[in-house]
């Protein structure tokens, strides 16, 4: 019993800094009125920034798929696991994204987690390599970061000249500098140019983590390299699949040989199933979304409601961060007092996540508040409401 014991003692110090995490059974597709634990919320949490998880023509080509390549896949890529639907998902990703990278290929991968630590543990595969990694990035790549041979130097958050003097004082054969596109709790973007131009300079790849900009980003939704015009062979590109493109997954983009690379010896796309082809079949569908009119009005009306909600929001002590994304953060301070903010607004019908440490620094737990496609001005108007109004009341 002294091993339950010990596991439990570590349950209890979570939970005395109210750190302790609970699930939420949802009993609805993923949409702004979801039903859960059995009761109706209007949800501001979700990464389905256009509203394609439970898109008609997404959910029948999933379908489709299924009767077209079954349910799994039955292996992994480099044994049998391979289908059409993947060689194709991954010929339309690689012509997506080819406008920002030299002589451009995909590779599809189960998860964004996966992708990112089959990234950073090929490219950063020997000991003389070393990583750079921006403060404020994703679990994953902090994870890949640990996992490769390479070494690895944290940069502050955003600060392109501490990374310069990094750059400048390292003897490393390979620099890898590694960044979120957008920040996942916090809503900005990393400054890409400064840190590309600055990458070219010091021949250094530049990974690039657009989870929550791919799909959203760039005038037809192909991600943070549209949006900012960027263009190099210097590039490495994640997308991730889950999120706008509302199915799951994600996709490496880069220079052919970089992928080549990967498909010989990137562990976390080699030893694992591929995923089911139906995913790639129906992710096809969401690309024709995504790129065609529909994506252009879902994008222009996600903006819309960004505007809106930072418009009608006036706080007096809590903090609006300043993004510009559908991530749109209300910072707090305590946990307790995110918790109870959160659980006020649950209250009221109302699903939106407090975010917590380690997630968050500590001392900026926070109500990160999501938008969405799907959403209706009506409802951010009801949001901002609550959420002036909890601020007033708040202790
Ligand atoms: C969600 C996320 C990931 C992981 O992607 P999954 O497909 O959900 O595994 C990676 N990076 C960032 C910045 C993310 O927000």
């Amino acid at each position: 019993m002294d091993l339950i014991a010990h596991v439990n003692r570590k349950l209890d110090t979570l939970a005395s800094h109210s750190l302790t995490r609970r699930r939420r059974v949802a009993d609805s597709a993923c949409a702004p009125r979801q039903v859960v634990d059995g009761r109706e919320l209007l949800a501001f949490c979700s990464n389905d920034y256009l509203g394609l998880a439970a898109h008609p023509q997404v959910v029948e080509a999933l379908r489709e798929g299924a009767s077209l390549y079954g349910a799994g896949s039955g292996a992994s890529h480099l044994v049998s696991g391979h289908s059409r639907a993947h060689a194709l998902l991954e010929e339309r990703l690689a012509a997506w994204i080819a406008p920002h990278l030299e002589q451009a290929r995909a590779l599809y991968l189960c998860t964004g987690y996966m992708a990112n630590l089959a990234v950073l543990t090929a490219l950063g595969a020997d000991a003389e390599a070393q990583i750079f990694s921006e403060a404020l990035n994703h679990a994953s790549l902090i994870d890949g970061a640990r996992l490769a041979r390479a070494g690895v130097t944290v940069y502050p958050h955003g600060d392109v000249d501490a990374l310069a003097a990094q750059l400048e004082a390292s003897q490393a054969a390979t620099k890898i500098v590694v960044t979120d596109s957008v920040f996942s709790m916090d809503g900005n973007l990393a400054p890409l140019p400064a840190l590309l131009a600055l990458c070219e300079r010091h021949g250094a790849w530049l990974v690039v983590d657009d989870a929550h900009g791919f799909g959203v980003l760039g005038a037809q939704g192909r991600g943070a390299l549209e949006h900012f015009g960027l263009r190099s062979p210097n590039l490495v590109y994640i997308g991730t699949l889950g999120k706008a493109a509302g199915v799951g997954g994600a996709f490496v983009a880069a220079h052919a040989s970089v992928i080549e690379l990967m498909v010989q010896r990137a562990r976390p796309y080699i030893y694992t199933t591929a995923a089911p082809p139906a995913l790639a079949h129906a992710l096809l569908a969401s690309l024709d979304i995504i790129g065609g009119p529909e994506g252009a009005r879902r994008r222009a009306h996600l903006a819309a409601l960004v505007d809106s909600l930072r418009a009608a929001l006036r706080f007096q002590r809590w903090q609006l961060a300043p993004s510009a994304t559908a991530i749109q953060p209300v910072i707090i301070g305590s946990n307790d007092d995110a918790l109870r903010a959160a659980a006020a607004l649950q209250e009221q019908g109302l699903w939106v996540p407090a975010i917590r440490p380690p997630t968050v620094a500590p001392g900026t737990a926070r109500l990160r508040v999501t938008l969405s496609a799907a959403h209706g001005i009506d409802e951010v108007a009801r949001l901002a409401r609550a959420l002036n109004e909890l601020e007033k009341t708040a202790q």
